[in-house]
């Protein structure tokens, strides 16, 4: 019987999978899809590792929460699997609190450490903790491991991790997390893999997607990273503001009598490249607009990837090497081209040639001369937590 590694990204209204074949040397990804419009209008698809659909559909009925929806997947993953066993489960779960600093095998103990971090990150944590909850329940035998966004910066140092409030806070929580971990954790794993002349070096990656972070790396660990007590600080993002001034929120509350719901909904959901362009948050569609809110919104994104990256390099005391990674750092050679000519001061000499033809692989973008070394490294979370998975699986035996 072929084993598989189910891999589960759960949010508010969609579960994202990949269903991993761990018959080789390391983990495949074979299937790949998501239920999407839990809640309202349930839509499932799932494509194998062509690309090709191989199954689509709205699924009537009541399939109101994502207990049903993953019972739903699981059904269609045994029919779809006859000779397939489902041996673990491995999760994304976007927070671990100051002392995770691994993945973890799930017991009750873990849930409800899980469970106390919920107000630090409630748009996120109980759909990850339901996912994890539908599994227990409906198929209790499977074993589940929980992944976190947060593991990776347990190894900033202390200093980094403060905010300049008062020490009571910080002891309560109020700190600087982290966030993208499991993306900075196997661009690590690669770059050891593939460049180890680099990677014990000081590296900064950008992770552009529609989420976006830095995060400078020393000897392979987290030094320092953009985002910190949410996932809203840091970089501009699609709908996310970045690094804002909370005089900027005290006003909101004072003057426009924002309430908490509405605060969130404006730095969650209508900030960032669309809150800016009025046009979209996808970097595709700003980058092709003439319009000049477009124009603007797309040069306060590089902006602040300048001011950030300049940060980061204070606080690893030089540069060895820029990586790029996620949606927009894969496969926009302009924005590339633009932060690292923003970036020339450090040393950095991109090829442009390179950059242009690069097509989303793996590849050092630098001239030789160039005393940084520009890499883009196409990232792969769920990878990263299949592996995880299996290892703690392997470890249990
Ligand atoms: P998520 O954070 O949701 O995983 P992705 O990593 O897939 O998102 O990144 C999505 C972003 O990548 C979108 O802004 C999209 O426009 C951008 N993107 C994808 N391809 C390109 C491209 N060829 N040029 C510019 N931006 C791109």
């Amino acid at each position: 019987m072929e084993e598989f590694i189910l891999v589960l990204n759960a949010g508010s209204s969609s579960i994202k999978f990949t269903v991993f074949s761990i018959d080789q040397s390391a983990p495949q990804a074979v299937i790949k899809g998501q239920v999407d419009g839990i809640g309202s209008r349930p839509f499932f698809i799932a494509r194998d590792n062509s690309q090709q659909v191989i199954a689509e559909l709205f699924l009537e009925g009541d399939l109101v929460d994502h207990r049903q929806a993953l019972n739903y997947l699981l059904d269609w993953l045994e029919t779809h699997l006859p000779n397939g066993k489902i041996i673990a489960v491995g999760h994304r779960v976007v927070h671990g609190g100051p002392n995770i600093t691994e993945p973890v095998l799930v017991d009750e103990p873990l849930m409800d450490t899980l469970e106390s971090l919920t107000p630090l990150v409630p748009l996120h944590q109980p759909h990850n903790l339901a996912g994890i909850k539908a599994i227990a329940k409906t198929r209790s035998s499977i074993p589940q491991v929980a992944c976190f966004d947060t593991s990776f910066h347990r190894t900033c140092p202390d200093i980094t991790d403060r905010f300049g409030l008062p020490e009571a806070l910080y002891q309560q929580g109020i700190r600087r997390y982290g966030f993208h971990g499991l993306s900075y954790e196997y661009i690590a794993a690669v770059m050891r893999a593939k460049t180890p002349e680099i990677a014990d070096k000081k590296v900064i990656i950008a992770h552009l997607g529609n989420g976006c972070s830095m995060c400078a790396m020393d000897g392979g660990k987290s030094v320092d990273t953009t985002m910190s007590f949410s996932a809203l600080d840091g970089l501009l993002m699609g709908t996310r503001c970045g690094s804002l001034d909370p005089g900027v929120l005290l006003y909101l509350m004072r003057e426009k009598k924002m309430n908490v719901d509405q605060l969130e909904q404006l730095l969650y959901k209508e900030s960032g490249l669309l809150g800016i362009s009025g046009i979209s948050n996808d970097m595709r569609e700003l980058m092709a607009s003439a319009e000049p809110q477009a124009q603007i919104a797309v040069d306060f994104f590089v902006y602040r990837i300048r001011r950030e990256l300049g940060s980061l390099v204070a606080a690893l005391g030089g540069l060895d090497a820029l990586v790029f990674t996620a949606g927009i750092g894969e496969n926009s050679a302009q924005i590339r081209h633009r932060v690292c000519e923003d970036a020339k001061w450090l040393g950095v000499e991109l090829d442009d040639q390179l950059n242009e033809t690069n097509n989303h692989e793996l590849a050092c973008l630098s001239l030789p001369e160039s005393s940084v070394s520009v890499l883009v490294i196409p990232t792969d979370e769920e990878l990263m937590i299949a592996q995880h998975t299996l290892k703690l699986i392997h470890a249990r035996k």
